[in-house]
């Protein structure tokens, strides 16, 4: 079956009043709209990675992630969707079901506890031929859809993006949404990475970047909020209070986090006056599902 986005992306302008006009603008380009459950940069790494399973003749997909990945509800529905069965591996045990992995059943994932200890093999050769030959010779996509399929999928969202801008801002979880953008234009990257202490990934993606971009991108970690997954107040009001100027629901894992450093900075004057900055819209609006009852959206 053809993988075609509900909607088609757009690129919609922020409030002046929400960057007190510090600068000349700040944009979002929304992938949010594609789909509601593939959401985001979900939709550009899986579709490569669905097609490559389909030209191999295979009839299931096999991932991994944690209980709050929007990697695996996107990999179930994007299965589903294309007539292929899907494994998942969670990342640890749960006693009862996160709504994530009730996501990931509904949608006909056949959700597998892992072990801390097992999980952490999820890059190792043996340990991948040996979950592909249990499970119905399963096409192995990497935790966050982290491949060269991925790096390519994610290139199409550089051709969303026009010139004119100065910067361009990203979230970074593996951080191939990233290299992938990174790669494929000439505007200078800026990453947000939602984790503690996630800099590191500045010389981790290195390799994936071409020589002549290694200077086009820097990833910042004072923006996690407390850690990965984790949310402070503040955060939740931030959400709140850009949704009420903006009409943009963000999510809690990646986007709020990458929005409050990008409005910080701004602030800050970090930005020259003139700088038009394009954020992308990543999607991942299923993980606020544990926190709908303090949105106002
Ligand atoms: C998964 C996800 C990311 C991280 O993407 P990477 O390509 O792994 O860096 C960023 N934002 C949202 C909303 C996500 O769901």
């Amino acid at each position: 079956m053809a993988i075609i986005p509900k909607q088609q992306p757009y690129i919609q302008q922020l409030n002046p009043e929400w960057y007190q006009n510090n600068i000349a603008t700040v944009d979002m380009l929304r992938l949010d709209v594609i789909d509601d459950k593939i959401s985001g940069n979900k939709w550009y790494k899986l579709k490569e990675n669905i097609k490559k399973c389909q030209q191999e003749g295979k009839g299931t997909i096999l991932t991994f992630g944690g209980g709050y990945s929007n990697h695996l509800v996107a990999s179930a529905v994007m299965a589903k969707h294309c007539g292929l069965k899907s494994i998942g591996i969670i990342r640890g045990v749960y006693d009862t079901d996160t709504p994530t992995i009730t996501k990931c059943r509904q949608y006909g994932m056949r959700v597998v506890s892992s072990t801390q200890t097992d999980y952490k093999r999820k890059n190792d050769n043996g340990y991948l031929n040996m979950l592909s030959n249990k499970y119905d010779d399963a096409y192995i996509i990497p935790e966050g859809g982290a491949n060269e399929e991925g790096r390519v999928g994610v290139a199409e969202i550089a051709k969303l993006i026009p010139d004119s801008y100065t910067h361009i801002a990203v979230s970074v979880g593996t951080g191939t949404t990233l290299v992938g953008i990174v790669n494929n234009v000439k505007i200078p990257v800026v990453g947000f990475a939602p984790m503690k202490s996630g800099s590191y990934l500045n010389d981790e993606l290195r390799q994936y970047i071409n020589k002549e971009k290694h200077k086009n991108y820097i990833i910042y970690d004072n923006w996690h909020h407390g850690g990965f997954g984790r949310y402070t107040n503040e955060l939740i009001s931030f959400m709140n209070n850009f949704y009420e100027l903006n009409k943009i629901p963000l999510d809690m894992v990646y986007t709020a986090k990458m929005m409050s450093g990008i409005q910080q900075q701004v602030l800050n004057e970090k930005y020259h006056k003139e700088a038009k900055v394009l954020c992308v819209h990543t999607g991942g609006l299923q993980g606020n599902s544990s926190i709908t009852h303090q949105l106002k959206y």
